[in-house]
């Protein structure tokens, strides 16, 4: 294939990308490392930038596209929904609201719908509502090392990764720390001031790993013997991207209260909290809101993504899908030494490297294809639940080719 603007080199003068990075640099806040690529158009999969260049996209919208790009039972939806009611406050009931709230119930624990637009939004909710719960008394949650929960200052607190609090400080007080999976960790940290234990079911920026067994059945009954609420993130796992509607489907273990956003809209902003109804009742008028959470066309999206999914059977594809996602990337580690561990959860898959990620990241760039790199070894694939089985071998094709040529580098 000839490379013309090779995407991971400085576009040329005159170009399109050119002038949209020099409005950048000039315009933008520079808070995100980007590559040199613009882009303006996808479909399913593919994605294209403004030099007329196809990707293949094995990460689409870092895991908010989950049925990928621009896929049509959701454009149709948020194209009808604009047209006819855009935004208007939570002091009005709307229709699309209620019904979405209705459907993420029936498909999780029964309980009750708080929207807002984001991950990080969602687990202030969840702060708020652990502190309401006891009016404050029992403040203090318990959260682990290599999780990741949000950039607002409650969920950034709640990440334990020291990375995300360097200058910040100080952090919002009444979070303790664990190692992933260490359950005596867990029961030393309970005090008479513990209110809660959030947790990833499976750790997504923490480089796809899920719960080892045991560990959120063994977090339920200490959230049971001291009366502290389980809150669940499921913000990278839940909606169907792991073949069953949530991540703790996985386990049988079912928690408090769940928090979802990425991929709940199908690339439209949105958020939820989802807790149990009995709980809800700590928040009431007054004490908590989002001013655009579950807007009509949000919940027009996230309606129709549910739709979806349940009228195309993805949740069934998706276990067939990630068959071949698991054979291509276990025949790959059986040849190449770089490839450490292959982890497959559905849609969710974190291929764990000898070698530095962030150069096979900018090798399958090269090779028109975007994958993302978490943790600086593990290649993370975050697929469309819509992917077909052609694009997971030339996917896997590309993607092993890179990993072998930097093995071979490095
Ligand atoms: C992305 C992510 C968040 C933060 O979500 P935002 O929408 O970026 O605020 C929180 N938790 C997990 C597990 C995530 O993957």
């Amino acid at each position: 294939m000839a490379t013309i603007n090779a995407p991971t080199h400085e576009p040329a003068a005159g170009s399109p990308t050119r002038a949209v990075i020099d409005t950048f640099d000039r315009y933008v806040v520079p808070n995100y490392r980007r590559f040199p690529v613009c882009l303006t158009r996808g479909s399913g999969s593919r994605v294209w930038d403004a030099e007329g260049n196809e990707y293949l996209d094995l990460v689409p919208g870092w895991g908010c596209n989950l049925l990928g790009h621009c896929p049509e039972p959701i454009v149709r939806a948020v194209q009808e929904q604009v047209a006819r009611l855009i935004h208007v406050p939570n002091t009005w009931y709307t229709e699309p609201q209620g019904e979405w709230a209705r459907l993420l119930s029936e498909r999780s624990f029964g309980g009750k719908a708080f929207f807002c637009n984001s991950g990080t939004e969602a687990h202030e909710a969840a702060i708020k509502l652990v502190r309401l719960r006891t009016d404050g008394r029992r403040h203090k949650i318990i959260t682990f090392r290599g999780g990741f929960h949000g950039r607002t200052m409650g969920s950034v607190s709640a990440t334990a990764q020291p990375k995300y609090h360097e200058g910040l400080g100080p952090m919002l007080a009444g979070f303790s720390f664990a190692p992933h999976g260490d359950l005596e960790a867990v029961e030393k940290l309970v005090d008479e001031q513990t209110g809660g234990i959030l947790v990833e079911p499976i750790l997504g920026e923490g480089g796809v790993v899920p719960a080892p067994a045991g560990f959120l059945e063994g977090l339920r009954r200490i959230a049971d013997a001291h009366d502290l609420l389980l809150v669940f993130d499921e913000v990278q796992c839940g909606c169907g991207r792991t073949g069953t509607w949530f991540g703790y489907q996985h386990f049988g273990v079912t928690p408090d209260v769940i928090t979802l956003a990425k991929s709940l809209c199908a690339g439209i902003a949105g958020g939820a909290m989802l807790t149990r109804a009995d709980l809800a009742l700590h928040l009431r008028p007054g004490m908590h809101a989002a001013t655009f959470g579950g807007n009509p066309i949000a919940a027009a999206a996230g309606i129709a993504a549910i739709r979806m999914i349940e009228e195309e059977g993805l949740l069934d594809q998706v276990k067939t899908t990630a068959e071949i996602f698991r054979e291509r990337l276990e025949e790959l580690r059986s040849r190449c030494p770089a490839v450490v561990a292959v982890r497959v959860i559905g849609m969710m898959i974190g291929v764990e490297l000898a070698i530095d990620g962030a150069a096979v990241v900018e090798d399958c760039l090269e090779k028109r294809l975007l994958v993302n790199c978490t943790q600086g070894r593990v290649i993370r694939l975050l697929p469309a639940m819509t992917i077909t089985p052609a694009e997971i071998h030339d996917g896997c094709d590309r993607l092993g080719d890179a990993i072998v040529e930097a093995a071979a580098r490095a």
